[in-house]
């Protein structure tokens, strides 16, 4: 059976894990996790990163960031985990989904400020299958209305946009290193904070509302509560896998690139028969980090199909997000603005077909193979 996801372990982890247990050092903020944090910021180029349990737990920061207050909007797509919304939820916001584009299953740019009004305070910029946002315009928005952007980095880590990377352009950038994510510590996240005045609430945020950080540091002589927060730092062991994972992340990535092209070589043949759509091809300042490769099935019925034709045939293939504002909690807690045809539309055409660092070459040849099959079966 080829799975759809395996996580992938450099080897290190558990040494690094060793060293820290040898050290007696096992709560947050110790050795390895400085390093991690020292990588992302001069790796990516942000301000201050701070690593957290999850993506979800970075999302719930940023909105605490962004001061929430009772009946806030922040816009966000409807085709996106469930931690995008819930961590504003939380605050008492609403979240307002606006319907993607067809082409990448992004934020439809166009659509933001259609959507703005005098409640909303964010933008959440949800990098799907780590190809960017239009953060050009994205931006460009904000900044004329005044708000914060978001950029929900979680399948992003080292995809670029105009020579950037992803979760270093908006004020706020969120990580996953969940396991099925390109870089993992199985559970775990990062707060990118690029925007200066973020900075040091962030730190208190992460440290249970407290100053604690600036004590360590020095910079005060005891610490105390100053503002409301909860735990939101891993373990030192957690530092310690993800920096392994990190010291090969480049490696990593490029592996899942060459998956992604191979499959996009073998399989371009059905886009040109109109069979099912690809990925749209990199480009224009675009580049993505491998994480997704899916194809765009015809409708419903030929996911379906297609999906149990290639369980038979032992590999797993898997569809993605259900939309939110079909949920029952969406529905309770957050509104659409606008039509969400491509959403719902795409939502279901969508399969994700297996990508993983140690996926072998010949497996990815066999995959693509049995893909074309079924649509010659059914021609
Ligand atoms: C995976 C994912 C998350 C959640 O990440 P966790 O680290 O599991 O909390 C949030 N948003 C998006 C877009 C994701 O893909």
């Amino acid at each position: 059976m080829i799975p759809f996801n395996k996580p992938h372990m450099t080897g290190r982890e558990l040494h690094y894990i060793a060293a820290s247990h040898a050290k007696g050092h096992l709560a947050g903020d110790g050795e390895f996790t400085r390093k991690c944090h020292a990588w992302f910021e001069a790796k990516l180029g942000t301000k201050k990163a701070l690593l957290t349990h999850s993506c979800t737990a970075a999302l719930e920061m940023a909105a605490i960031l962004c001061d929430f207050s009772p009946g806030d909007e922040v816009i966000m797509p409807s085709y996106t985990f469930v931690s995008t919304a819930n961590a504003f939820v939380l605050r008492g916001g609403v979240p307002v989904f606006v319907d993607i584009r067809e082409d990448t299953l992004n934020i439809d740019e166009n659509l933001i400020e259609g959507a703005i009004t005098d409640k909303t305070r964010a933008i959440v910029a949800v990098h799907y299958a780590g190809i960017a946002c239009e953060m050009d315009k994205i931006m460009e928005i904000a900044q004329r209305h005044g708000l914060v952007v978001i950029e929900d980095a979680a399948q992003a880590l080292f995809s670029t946009y105009r020579e950037k990377y992803l979760g270093t352009i908006g004020h706020i950038g969120c990580l996953s290193f969940h396991e099925t994510k390109n870089i993992i510590s199985g559970e775990g996240g990062a707060l990118l904070v690029n925007d200066e005045r973020f900075v040091e609430r962030a730190e208190i945020i992460r440290e249970k509302g407290t100053n604690r950080s600036q004590f360590f540091r020095g910079q005060v002589d005891k610490y105390t509560w100053v503002d409301i927060g909860s735990s939101y730092l891993p373990s030192e062991l957690i530092g310690a896998f993800l920096y392994a994972q990190l010291e090969e992340g480049e490696e990593i990535i490029e592996r899942r690139r060459q998956i992604c092209s191979s499959y996009r070589k073998q399989l371009s043949i059905l886009e040109e028969e109109g069979c099912c759509n690809l990925p749209k091809k990199e480009g224009e300042g675009i580049k993505g980090n491998g994480h997704m490769f899916y194809l765009i099935l015809p409708d419903l019925d030929s996911r379906s199909r297609l999906i149990a034709y290639l369980k038979e045939r032992g590999i797993l293939s898997v569809f993605h997000y259900v939309p939110l504002h079909n949920s029952p909690a969406g529905k309770k807690y957050a509104r659409i603005c606008g039509k969400m045809d491509f959403t719902v539309n795409l939502s279901e055409r969508l399969l994700r077909l297996p990508l993983y660092h140690d996926l072998k070459d010949e497996e990815v040849l066999m995959i693509a193979e049995t893909v074309r099959e079924f649509f010659r079966k059914k021609a």
